[in-house]
């Protein structure tokens, strides 16, 4: 398409996209794009009023200055198109990253590693999405050496279309594991999804870094040009966690010293692992890669250890599903602490298996001695078990004020709707 070109050639002379005009600076290309609940048609005129250089509209009504307009079918796969003529110009590795959890760690960690060695670019932040995706590719300047980009998915063929777009060199999905059931259609359907990943690289010649703690990996990698392993067992790059304390520190097999992280639970090991990996198979020395990956500290209430006074916070408000609880709840049973609390929000969005799902982590919690349970909103109302039940994280908020707890660990954790960063 003719057009797609010229808009390259203006993106080139701006090489600034934004599609939300209260972040829009002057000369940007603003792309006026539709959601469920905005029209970015309808702020256009805003946006070049506001200095933007360009307005990509799909909305008749809303062209209204051809001279600083294009009209186009789809803002949203103009955007994309975009996207990938950029990233056609750019011959340099790109890594994709997905997976059901760890993936922002994972990427986080493994630009960290890289960035120590090579001029990167990774997705800022959660950017994961079929906006986020095309917005990170169009951020990367000429002169990048690597990119990093995290793809998040909750339905089939979402991320097949992101490959398409991004066209990784290499891959890494971080596991598998139970979460958007609705979306996707039951567990194998999420292995079909994410699969999607390798399909691309074993159909152009890629390169996949797989964990070989989950048995399910491999097979599924076979057939892939290149495959690097990493993980606790029979792998290229193994390691193992230290059991009992709150941080996480990583020895690696040949290495004396452990790596001794930011990171709060064994399940983090599986994520330092996968950047040693890649570190190493793009050639950064082994003390830097050590360097980058203790200096990184997780932000947005992803995993932080927080201390108050004697008592000892895992506040894991950022998300949950089945298998990232599951793994939350056996790290924290396997630390070396004298009194244990938990308080754990609901998980979301896991359509006819909520329920099962919610009971099935309630028996996992009856294996364990606790000081304390407290088990807030979502289906945890509908399902049986000895513990208080609170409806939100308001009364959870509440209930813990009450308490006196000293020299006690707690696990926070739950559904980001939940929002249990608020019970502190
Ligand atoms: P999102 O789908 O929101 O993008 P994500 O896959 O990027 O999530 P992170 O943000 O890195 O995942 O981590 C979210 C939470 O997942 C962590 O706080 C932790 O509880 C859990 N988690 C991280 N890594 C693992 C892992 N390897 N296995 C199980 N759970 C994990
Ligand atoms: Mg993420």
């Amino acid at each position: 398409m003719q057009n797609l070109s010229a808009l390259y050639d203006r993106y080139r002379a701006h090489s600034s996209i934004q599609t939300d005009t209260r972040k829009l600076q002057p000369g940007d290309i603003f792309f006026a794009l539709k959601g469920p609940h905005f029209n970015g048609n309808a702020y256009a005129e805003q946006a070049l009023a506001a200095g933007a250089a360009y307005a990509v509209v799909d909305d008749p009504a809303f062209y209204t200055q051809p001279d600083k307009m294009m009209l186009v079918p789809d803002a949203l796969q103009t955007l994309q198109r975009l996207a990938n003529l950029h990233r056609r110009a750019l011959d340099i590795p790109f890594l994709a990253i997905t997976g059901t959890n760890g993936k922002t760690t994972t990427k986080e960690l493994i630009n960290a590693v890289l960035s120590s060695h090579f001029k990167t670019v990774a997705t800022e932040g959660n950017l994961n999405n079929h906006i986020g995706v095309p917005l990170t590719l169009l951020k990367i300047p000429t002169g990048t050496e690597i990119a990093v980009i995290e793809m998040g998915a909750n339905h089939q063929r979402e991320i097949a279309g992101y490959c398409e777009v991004a066209m990784p060199t290499h891959g890494l999905i971080t596991n598998i594991g139970k979460a958007h059931l609705e979306g996707f259609g039951g567990p194998e359907g999420v292995k079909i999804a994410k699969g999607e990943l390798y399909d691309y690289l074993r159909a152009h010649e890629g390169t996949a870094f797989v964990c070989t703690d989950y048995d399910y990996l491999l097979p599924m990698a076979k057939g892939i040009p290149q495959i690097i392993t990493y993980g606790g067992h029979d792998a290229s790059y193994q390691g193992q966690a230290i059991a009992g304390s709150a941080l996480l520190a990583v020895t690696l097999k040949g290495s004396d010293a452990p790596i001794q992280t930011h990171l709060v639970g064994a399940y983090n090991t599986a994520n330092v692992l996968a950047a040693v990996a890649v570190g190493r198979h793009f050639g950064v020395p082994e003390a830097s890669i050590r360097t980058a990956l203790e200096g990184y500290v997780p932000s947005n209430n992803r995993s932080q250890v927080i201390q108050q006074g004697s008592n000892t916070i895992i506040m894991d408000a950022y998300n949950a599903n089945p298998s990232s609880m599951r793994a939350a709840i056996e790290n924290f049973a396997g630390l070396n602490a004298p009194k244990k609390v938990l308080l754990l929000g609901g998980m979301m969005e896991l359509g006819a298996d909520s329920i099962e799902e919610h009971q099935a982590l309630v028996d996992l919690l009856q294996q364990t001695h606790w000081h304390a349970v407290v088990l807030v909103g979502g289906d945890f109302s509908k399902v049986k078990h000895p513990y208080l039940f609170l409806p939100d994280a308001a009364a959870a908020h509440q209930w813990l004020a009450q308490q006196q707890f000293q020299h006690t660990y707690l696990l926070i954790k739950g559904s980001r709707s939940v929002g249990m960063e608020k019970v502190l």
